[in-house]
């Protein structure tokens, strides 16, 4: 089964990925789900849903291993992001945490590889070590997540900073301070975002006008959510499904036009910030 091709989005280097992609958080926690999980993944690919984030810290390495079993046979398929931890950020550590995860996810290759967030070491010991694996060609790209536009100018101005492929970051109708200037900064850069948790686990789907606008649309609050995010065209997203349902919902999200009255509705009930604010984190 194939699905019918899915919108792009531009990286940096001008490689285009698809824009609805899936999470992995909470994967590969147990032993029970494992199965599901995997099932849910390679039901999300069939869909044309081949971009696929995980991280080492998800279930201690667990999602990279349920990853793994989803793309067994169809690696080429895919768009893999994965992610090292800040304690592990170092030059060496990166490289040391990239090497553990190409084993569990059984490749030869990240295509996107991510500093989860910001720790103690120096942010240029970590891109060094980004740049010594992109040159030994066990990742395509590199990237960062949870940065602030603060964060985000101390890194271009590193020697080769400006190499960063997407700074991925909470974003949803319940989250949307970025607005107000990381994503302009990161527009500005054509850098694009990858909005992670956009539905915020759940938390925004009893809300009484994102269920009033799903009714108009005969669709889920789930799926107005999401077109919500979707329907800026640079923007990648990744709601994580294990449920069959929730897999096909996301991905028939994509045929969802939002009008001007239901934008309007949703930003008088999730108002888009006045300025400047701090990115949130989950
Ligand atoms: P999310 O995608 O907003 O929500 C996931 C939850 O929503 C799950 O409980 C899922 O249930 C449910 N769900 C999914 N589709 C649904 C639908 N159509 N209708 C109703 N419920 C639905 O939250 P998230 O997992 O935090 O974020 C997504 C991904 O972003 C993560 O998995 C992870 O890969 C990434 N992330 C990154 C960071 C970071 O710091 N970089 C932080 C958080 C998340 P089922 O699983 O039961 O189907």
């Amino acid at each position: 089964m194939q699905g019918a091709a899915l919108p792009l989005v531009k990286l940096p280097s001008g490689e285009m990925v698809p824009q609805l992609g899936q999470g992995t958080w909470h994967m590969g926690e147990s032993r029970r789900a494992f199965a599901d999980e995997v099932r849910a993944l390679r039901l999300g690919l069939d869909l044309g849903m081949t971009l696929i984030d995980t991280a080492e810290m998800y279930g201690d390495g667990g999602a990279e291993l349920v990853v793994r079993e989803a793309i067994a046979g169809r690696r080429e398929e895919v768009f893999l992001v994965s992610k090292v931890l800040p304690q592990n950020s170092t030059r060496a550590g990166t490289i040391a945490a990239c090497e553990r995860s190409l084993k569990r996810l059984g490749t030869d290759r990240i295509d996107l590889y991510l500093l989860h967030w910001r720790g103690a070491p120096r942010l240029e010991e970590t891109l060094r070590g980004m740049e010594a694996l992109r040159d030994a060609g066990a990742i395509r790209y590199w990237g960062v997540s949870n940065f602030d536009v603060d964060d985000m100018r101390e890194l271009s101005a590193l020697q080769g900073g400006e190499a960063c492929a997407s700074n991925q970051v909470l974003y949803n109708l319940m989250r949307r301070g970025l607005e107000a200037g990381l994503l302009p900064w990161c527009r500005a850069k054509a850098m694009p975002i990858m909005a992670y948790s956009p539905i915020e686990q759940g938390r925004l789907l009893r809300n009484r006008t994102l269920r009033a606008v799903a009714v108009r649309h005969g669709a889920s609050p789930a799926q107005i959510a999401l077109a919500w995010v979707l329907r800026q065209p640079d923007m990648m997203v990744i709601p994580k499904a294990t449920a069959e349902a929730h897999v096909r919902e996301n991905r028939a999200a994509l045929d969802i036009t939002l009008t001007p009255e239901d934008e309007a509705e949703l930003d008088g009930a999730f108002p888009p910030p006045r300025g400047p604010r701090p990115l949130e984190l989950l």
